[in-house]
């Protein structure tokens, strides 16, 4: 069994199939999927995908940081309802951008900041995104790892408190992130043919330390890179990580379906 633990259904990418794009993952032996409801409008719509299939579906809301300068104080209100919904897995996805014009990173941190309380409360882990920009001497993880170290109590009872989603960051971003009880979501940028550093700091990361992702509709593994994604890729990717640390498939899906369970919880 493989889980994807990061997809975004309800884009408009997959108006148009939706249920056929999710029992086809299903029938390739994804058996869970974590949706990723971070911007307010696709919060709603996240709560009916994990209604319309029972104990397969669950979510992570948030605000992304595009949402950085137009989220209103009613709109984290909002969240909380949400946050407190029984199909709620984490809070995400929530962190730092540098690569959009989404906000400083005074501004940025402010509002990570402020939906991290909902782990806390609600006892949930956190899906992170973080992204470099262009400019160098910008690391986008370490003010991330930094905010979190004062922003955010939250202590689960297992050994996880969050992922560090689409990881593109260095094996010194990786290795902080996991001395903070977070793993790395590995996705098809990870078969990417100039990938070569990433590939390598999740052989050092190691089964113990991923889990699997898509980040869909975006970022296809290079077999179908300029098509759309979807969670059927993600045996695909699960294959790929087997070989390049020289394990076999069933223990690749085994560690990673531990992982992402012990992180999200049982669903
Ligand atoms: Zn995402």
């Amino acid at each position: 069994m493989l889980i994807e633990t990061h997809a975004h259904l309800n884009d408009k990418a997959f108006d148009a199939d939706r249920r056929e794009v999710i029992g086809k993952a299903f029938s390739l032996g994804v058996e869970k999927i974590v949706e990723i409801a971070c911007a307010p409008e696709e919060w709603a719509r996240g709560r009916q995908l994990a209604a319309a299939f029972p104990g397969r579906v669950r979510c992570a809301f948030g605000a992304h940081p595009e949402y950085t300068k137009t989220l209103s104080p009613a709109r984290l209100l909002e969240l909380d309802g949400f946050m407190a919904d029984p199909c709620a897995a984490a809070l995400g996805e929530v962190g730092v951008d540098y690569w959009w014009d989404t906000g400083t990173k005074e501004e940025q941190t402010a509002l990570l900041i402020a939906q991290l309380t909902f782990c806390a409360k609600y006892k949930k882990p956190a899906v992170f995104h973080a992204r470099n920009g262009r400019a160098p001497g910008q690391n986008a993880y370490a003010d991330l790892l930094e905010a979190l170290k004062t922003g955010w109590n939250y202590s689960p009872e297992g050994k996880f408190r969050g992922v560090l989603h689409c990881f593109s960051g260095t094996w010194a971003d990786a290795r902080a992130g996991l001395d903070m009880g977070l793993l790395l979501g590995v996705n098809g940028t990870f078969t990417y043919k100039k990938n070569e550093d990433l590939r390598e700091t999740v052989k050092k990361a190691g089964l113990d330390n991923i889990v699997l992702e898509t980040d869909c509709p975006y970022l296809p593994p290079q077999s179908a890179r300029g098509k759309r994604n979807d969670p059927s890729f993600i045996p695909g990717i699960a294959a790929m990580v087997a070989t390049h640390l020289g394990t076999g498939n069933g223990e690749v899906a085994d560690k990673t379906t531990a992982n992402a369970l012990e992180l999200f919880g049982r669903f």
